[in-house]
């Protein structure tokens, strides 16, 4: 793919930069660029081109603001401590996103495709890239929408593929810390034949109120059941699931209306790799509540890409509440492997045998 580069004339001063890599919170502030590809049915995809970041124009009528036809991704580039810039298992976002597209009537953008994209703008914004400690990082950000401006509900005719990047701060400041979980009973994520497992923004629409209510019980997040029998647990508002058993074993929700995470199937090879045995199953509420009462479920944690792993903490829902399964601790000693054994390789501090790293 031919893409073009337009620098921006007026970059961000380096001390600015620096005020800004010393505490960037997420996805507040974005870099010097943005990367763009357009598709149509006639030219495929054409027109790739690194410019200054800024606004977009839209015509009130662009397809995507009524019909949410539209998927995106979420990865991060990490700087190894000779300078280096990595990033973690690009492919399989890309193919990821791939899936998201047939999902959406989408085009599909060709992974090679996506990596090189992504590679350009980290490129073009390196210096964005903040230093390993602290485990900081650049998030990135590519996303496709529908940009054909007509209101038929029909798959759009112009579709635009963007990529921006915005840094961001350890998720956890002051040390892991686990998060408190509420059980909605009111709200589903995804449905049988749904788009539960598609990277789209009207699941995230969707999971909104449950999260509200979450936060007015005063717990960090929500968890999803399944829509059918309301039994199976799924995943939480943006990230997946893992429970670990007092003989060693795993168990994670398997896929179909969940998002398929990439730290999630990273961490079923990573964890097989260190004797548990890893099963995807379906995993029912049930067999929570109880086997933390009965000393089956030893730990329980969820993973994505921007905390990694994050030990889960109590869960509560309408009628009660079960505590966390490793007491007040700072997650259990499986989490908390899996976690410094995914952050190591990450940020280049351990060997990476599973050929994950990609270098920019
Ligand atoms: N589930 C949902 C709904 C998510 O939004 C995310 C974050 N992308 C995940 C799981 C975790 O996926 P990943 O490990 O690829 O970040």
């Amino acid at each position: 793919m031919q893409i073009s580069t337009t620098p921006n004339p007026t970059p961000v001063d380096d001390a600015r930069l620096a005020e800004i890599l010393a505490a960037p919170g997420f996805g507040t502030y974005f870099t010097d660029h943005m990367l763009t590809v357009e598709w149509t049915p006639e030219e495929g995809w054409h027109a790739g081109r690194i410019t200054p970041y800024g606004p977009l124009t839209l015509d009130p009528a662009t397809a995507v603001l009524h019909y949410a036809q539209e998927i995106f991704e979420g990865m991060k580039a990490y700087r190894h401590a000779d300078g280096s810039v990595w990033l973690f298992r690009p492919e399989a976002n890309a193919e990821r996103m791939a899936r998201s597209s047939a999902r959406l009537a989408l085009p599909v953008l060709d992974p090679a495709d996506f990596v090189a994209t992504v590679d350009a703008l980290v490129r073009a914004d390196e210096r964005w890239v903040p230093d390993a400690e602290g485990e900081k990082s650049l998030y990135l950000r590519p996303f496709m929408f529908a940009s054909e401006t007509f209101l038929g509900v029909r798959p759009s005719q112009h579709v635009t593929y963007m990529v921006i990047a915005s840094p961001a701060g350890a998720y956890f400041k002051g040390g892991v810390k686990p998060v408190s979980l509420w059980l909605t009973e009111e709200y589903t994520r995804a449905g049988r034949g749904g788009m539960g497992a598609a990277k789209t923004g009207g699941n995230y629409a969707s999971s909104l109120v449950a999260q509200q209510e979450a936060s007015a019980h005063g717990c960090d997040q929500v968890v999803f059941l399944d829509a059918q029998e309301g039994r199976y647990v799924e995943e939480l508002g943006g990230m997946n699931m893992y429970f670990v058993h007092a003989d060693g074993s795993i168990s994670t929700p398997e896929t179909g209306t969940i998002l398929e995470g990439i730290t999630r199937s990273s961490i079923i090879e990573l964890a097989g790799k260190l004797g548990h045995q890893v099963r995807e199953r379906k995993f029912t509420i049930d067999e929570w509540r109880d086997g933390v009462t009965s000393g089956d479920i030893v730990e329980v944690f969820a993973c994505g890409t921007a905390a990694v792993v994050t030990p889960v903490g109590s869960l509560k829902w309408a009628g009660g509440d079960v505590p966390s399964a490793t007491g007040d601790a700072e997650g259990g000693p499986v989490t908390t492997m899996i976690r410094q054994a995914l952050v190591d390789i990450q940020y280049g501090r351990a060997e990476d045998t599973f050929g994950w790293m990609h270098r920019v």
